[in-house]
C-alpha cells in the first residue's frame, strides 16, 4: 500500500515558529507586537501606547446602521497602531492582541446597554483559513469582549460553504455573491446577540450574519468592530 506523508503548507508554520523563537529570544513578551522595540513586558512599547491614544480618535464611537435594525458600532479608523494590531491579531491570533483590542473598548457607548442574557458571538472563520491560522482570532476576540462585558461567548454561527472563498480579493458585488446563504444559525436563538468583529468593510458580512441569526429567532442584534476600512479591503470578512 502506498504510504503518503500530508503537510500542512510550509507557509503555515511560520506563525507559530516565529512566536516559537520569539518567546526563547523575548521571554514574557518583551517586545512591542506594532514595531518591535523593547516593550518591557506589555504588548505595545509606551511610543506605540501613546500614539494608540492620539493618531485616531479613541474614544469616540461612530454608529452606522447597516441595515433596518441592525446597528454597527465602530471605535475608529483603521488605520495607525489599530490597525497594525487587527492586523497582528489576524495573522499572529495572539491572545494578548485581542486583550489590548478589547480594553480599547471599554466604556463601550454608554446608550448600548446589554442585558445580562446577551450572548457574545464571532464571524465563523473559514475552515481552510482557520486551519492554515490554528487559531480563530474572531473567536478570541470575542471571548475578549464578553469577558470585559460580563457577557457569556459562544458560537452561534456556522458557514455552510466550508471551503468559502476568502472575501480580501473581492469586489463588492462579488462579495454580496459569495457570502448568499454563507451562513446558518447553530441553535434557537431566543436572546440578544452581541455580534463581534475585527474590522468593518463593506457591512455585507455582518448582513449576512444578521440574516442567519434572525432566521435562528434573534431579533435584537448588535455589530461591534473595532476599526472601519474605507474602501480596499484587508480582511477576509
Ligand atoms: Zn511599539
Amino acid at each position: 500500500m502506498k504510504k503518503e506523508v500530508l503537510y500542512g503548507g510550509f507557509f503555515s508554520f511560520l506563525p507559530r515558529m516565529r512566536s516559537f523563537l520569539k518567546d526563547i529570544v523575548y521571554p514574557e513578551r518583551a517586545v512591542c507586537a506594532v514595531c518591535g522595540c523593547v516593550s518591557k513586558g506589555g504588548v505595545l512599547c509606551p511610543d506605540c501606547k501613546v500614539r494608540l491614544r492620539s493618531d485616531g480618535i479613541v474614544m469616540a464611537w461612530e454608529r452606522e446602521e447597516l441595515e433596518p435594525g441592525l446597528d454597527a458600532y465602530v471605535l475608529r479608523p483603521h488605520t495607525g497602531v489599530a490597525r497594525q494590531l487587527v492586523l497582528g491579531l489576524k495573522h499572529g491570533a495572539e491572545k494578548c492582541l485581542a486583550d489590548e483590542l478589547a480594553d480599547l473598548l471599554l466604556p463601550v457607548p454608554p446608550h448600548i446597554i446589554f442585558p445580562p442574557e446577551t450572548v457574545v458571538t464571532w464571524v465563523p472563520m473559514p475552515e481552510t483559513r482557520r486551519r492554515e491560522r490554528c487559531i480563530d482570532h474572531g473567536k478570541v476576540l470575542a471571548e475578549a469582549v464578553a469577558t470585559r462585558l460580563n457577557l457569556t461567548c459562544r458560537p452561534l454561527l456556522f458557514r455552510l460553504n466550508a471551503n468559502d472563498k476568502t472575501q480580501a480579493s473581492l469586489g463588492r458585488q462579488a462579495r454580496e455573491a459569495n457570502l448568499s446563504r454563507a451562513f446558518a444559525a447553530s441553535e434557537k436563538i431566543a436572546f440578544p446577540v452581541l455580534l463581534v468583529d475585527d474590522v468593518l468593510t463593506t457591512g455585507t458580512t455582518a448582513r449576512r450574519c444578521a440574516e442567519a441569526l434572525r432566521k435562528g429567532g434573534a431579533d435584537e442584534i448588535t455589530f461591534l468592530a473595532f476599526t472601519r476600512a474605507m474602501g480596499g479591503a484587508s480582511s477576509y470578512l
